[in-house]
């Protein structure tokens, strides 16, 4: 009788899913099919991160870069501890946005002196705890130059210190902006001559600037010029400066594909524009190391979350699979993580992924609420209760980035494989 009733059509398909291989029609994770691994981990909902994704992306991405380009891991993106170390070894350093993210960082084995320290609100103790930790920390506030003077004096240990600038320029083209108007992040352009005497008037060892103009960006030549622009606003800015600039961080904002029509990020524009800043930095600004801050785009990818579905339901012709884990898992796939439009991140059903019986079905979590959307009408294998959906492009802004208490339901486990 079901086929007597219409279906609601298939949104268009999401972006295509190739970093994670299939074996039997199985979807594979770190060289185990996910039966075999929701087995192992011992329960759904969870993480899954895959060791050889994360290494493969920074040895991409460090082919496609000049050598002279420092490559940080912005680790908001994903804090999981063992992700944490894992990149800790990969890259040049990390960047923590709180006393909490320092503390991952370091038991990670980062080195204090490639950790910074960036955010709004950095509390006093969080500051203390920075110089006392010898890592950098960007100053997006005056009134953090005297809280770190008395440290530094209390302590006896060097204040280090860059400016974070509020640039007048934005990203063009990002999922979030960051820098352009009035910002709670950084320090105003026209405040920072101001900021950069105050420096040297307290005694802190200013090291540099940093500029991050935004984030989830997918166009090459948008972030070629937030570059070129971040550096000659450092260049301009490092005139006022009673030190030589030594750190010169250029933000981010490297994208990955989503939804319908995305495409990955053309590395080849961006190394060749980090090439010719390089170049320019040898002479304009000699001592300054270039840093890169990403975070999305080096874990993203190399994330699935895996969900059980616990009942397939059809209303008025639509089909429902609810599964065991949604929105207090995966904000961002439910899409009210700063998403505008909610579109479909790519969603398979990981056990049938190869199966041609397809139909139209959304994938619904647990909660009372119609915001729990995993996927709004796709084509996806014919699914039964006790298959597992994945969602693919969640190794970032997954688990840390959700309201794990919201409505009670048990909490996701984590794993990297
Ligand atoms: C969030 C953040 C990042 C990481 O952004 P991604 O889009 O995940 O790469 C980098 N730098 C700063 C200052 C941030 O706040």
């Amino acid at each position: 009788m079901a086929d007597l009733i219409p279906t609601a059509p298939a949104r268009p398909m999401h972006a295509p899913m190739t970093l994670f291989p299939l074996r039997h029609g199985e979807l594979v994770i770190g060289g185990q099919k996910v039966g075999a691994l929701a087995a192992r981990v011992g329960q759904t909902p969870f993480y899954a991160y895959d060791r050889g994704l994360l290494r493969d992306r920074v040895a991409k991405l460090r082919a496609a870069l000049p050598p002279a380009v420092k490559l940080h891991y912005a680790m908001k993106a994903n804090p999981m501890p063992a992700v944490v170390g894992l990149m800790a070894g990969l890259v040049d350093g990390i960047d923590v946005a709180s006393a909490g993210e320092l503390k991952v960082a370091l038991d990670a084995g980062a080195d204090p002196a490639e950790v910074s320290f960036a955010g709004p609100g950095k509390r006093d103790p969080e500051l203390w705890q920075a110089v006392a930790a010898g890592v950098l920390v960007n100053l997006e506030s005056m009134r953090e130059l005297p809280v770190l003077a008395a440290a530094s004096q209390a302590l006896g240990l060097p204040a280090r210190v860059a400016v974070r600038v509020n640039p007048d320029f934005e990203l063009k083209g990002s999922g979030m902006k960051m820098g352009g108007g009035p910002k709670q992040f950084g320090v105003d352009t026209e405040v920072v001559p101001e900021m950069l005497r105050w420096i040297a008037r307290e005694g802190l060892g200013f090291e540099g600037f940093h500029l991050f103009a935004g984030s989830q960006n997918l166009r090459a030549e948008s972030i070629c010029e937030a570059q070129r622009k971040s550096y000659e606003l450092a260049l301009r800015l490092a005139q006022d400066a009673h030190l030589p600039v030594r750190f010169l961080n250029l933000g981010g904002g490297f994208g990955i594909p989503y939804f319908p029509g995305e495409q990955p990020l053309d590395l080849v524009p961006i190394g060749a524009n980090l090439a010719a800043l390089c170049e320019r930095a040898r002479t304009e600004l000699p001592q300054a190391g270039i840093v890169i801050e990403l975070g999305r785009y080096l874990v993203g990818e190399a994330g699935v979350y895996i969900t059980r579905i616990v009942d397939r339901k059809v209303s008025r012709g639509q089909v429902y699979l609810v599964t065991d884990g949604g929105l207090n898992h995966h904000l961002s796939a439910s899409g009210n993580f700063g998403q505008v439009v909610r579109k479909n991140y790519p969603v398979t059903i990981a056990n049938r992924a190869a199966s041609a019986d397809l139909e139209t079905a959304s994938v619904v979590g647990p909660l009372c609420t119609p915001l729990d959307l995993l996927a709004d009408r796709m084509s996806l294998p014919v699914a039964q209760v006790g298959d597992l959906v994945a969602v693919f492009q969640s190794g970032a802004y997954g688990a840390s980035a959700s309201p794990q208490a919201f409505l009670g339901h048990p909490v996701c486990v984590e794993v990297l494989v």
